[in-house]
C-alpha cells in the first residue's frame, strides 16, 4: 500500500508514520529526514536544501521529486511506502502521480495554536532521531531514549515556525483538495490528545479508506 501523510508542519506526520511503518512493515520516506541526512554528510543536495530549510522555505521541487523518484526505487518500496513530507506543493504530488498510484492520503487536522506549541517546544535527538516536548523532559537535556544530547531544530525557532505555517497554507494545503478530488483522502482531526489517542484515530482513517 502507498501512503501519503498530510499536514501541517507538527502535526505529527512523522511519530505517526514510524508507528505505522513498524505496523505495516513498510518504510517510512521523510523527506525533512533525508534532507537532514544530506546536509550533515554534506553532499550536494544538502548544501543546496540547507538554506530553505533554515529559512523555513520549501526546497525546489526538481531537487525534492529528483531525491523521491531515486529512493522509491529502491528495492525495500517494492510492497509500499509511507510517504511523510512529501509532497508538498501541487507541482510534487503531480510529478508522484507520473510514477507511482498513491492509495491513501492521509490528513492529519490539527489547529495552529496546538501546532505552535508543539513546534517551539520541540527537541529531537542528535543520535536516535527520537522527538520529544520540553514539557515532558523536565529540567533534562537528555534523549529518554538513549541519553544522547537533544536540540532544538533551527527551523523549530519561533520565526521561522511562523513562516513555516505560512507556507503551508499557501502551498500544500491546496493538496487536501487536490486529493480529496482522485478519492483518496482521509482526516484524522487531532485537536489535543495524546499521541496514543492520536495514533488511533489515524489508524481508523486509514483503515476507512484501505
Ligand atoms: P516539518 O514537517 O516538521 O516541517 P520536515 O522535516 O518534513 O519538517 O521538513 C523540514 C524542511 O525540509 C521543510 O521546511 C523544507 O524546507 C524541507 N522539505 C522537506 N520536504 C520537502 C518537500 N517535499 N518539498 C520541499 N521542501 C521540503
Ligand atoms: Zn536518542
Amino acid at each position: 500500500m502507498n501512503i501519503v501523510f498530510l499536514g501541517p508542519p507538527g502535526a505529527g506526520k512523522g511519530t505517526h508514520a514510524q508507528r505505522l511503518m513498524k505496523e505495516l512493515n513498510i518504510p517510512q520516506i521523510s523527506t525533512g529526514d533525508m534532507f537532514r541526512r544530506a546536509i550533515k554528510e554534506q553532499t550536494p543536495t544538502g548544501l543546496d536544501a540547507k538554506r530553505y530549510m533554515d529559512a523555513g522555505e520549501l526546497v525546489p521541487d526538481e531537487v525534492v521529486v529528483a531525491m523521491v523518484k531515486e529512493r522509491l526505487a529502491e528495492p525495500d518500496c517494492q510492497n509500499g511506502y509511507i510517504l511523510d513530507g512529501f509532497p508538498r506543493t501541487v507541482a510534487q504530488a503531480e510529478a508522484l502521480d507520473t510514477i507511482a498510484h498513491i492509495d491513501v492520503a492521509l490528513n492529519i487536522d490539527v489547529p495552529d495554536e496546538i501546532i505552535i506549541d508543539r513546534l517551539s517546544g520541540r527537541r529531537v535527538c542528535t543520535a536516535c532521531g527520537g522527538t520529544y516536548h520540553v514539557s515532558m523532559l523536565g529540567a533534562s537535556t537528555k534523549c529518554p531514549a538513549c541519553g544522547a544530547e537533544l536540540i532544538q531544530r533551527d527551523d523549530d525557532k519561533p520565526a521561522t515556525v511562523k513562516n513555516r505555517l505560512d507556507v503551508y497554507q499557501e502551498k500544500t494545503a491546496p493538496l487536501i483538495n487536490y486529493y480529496e478530488k482522485k478519492g483518496v483522502l482521509s482526516t484524522a482531526k487531532c485537536v489535543g490528545g495524546t499521541v496514543d489517542e492520536n495514533y488511533a484515530l489515524v489508524k481508523a482513517a486509514l483503515n476507512a479508506k484501505a
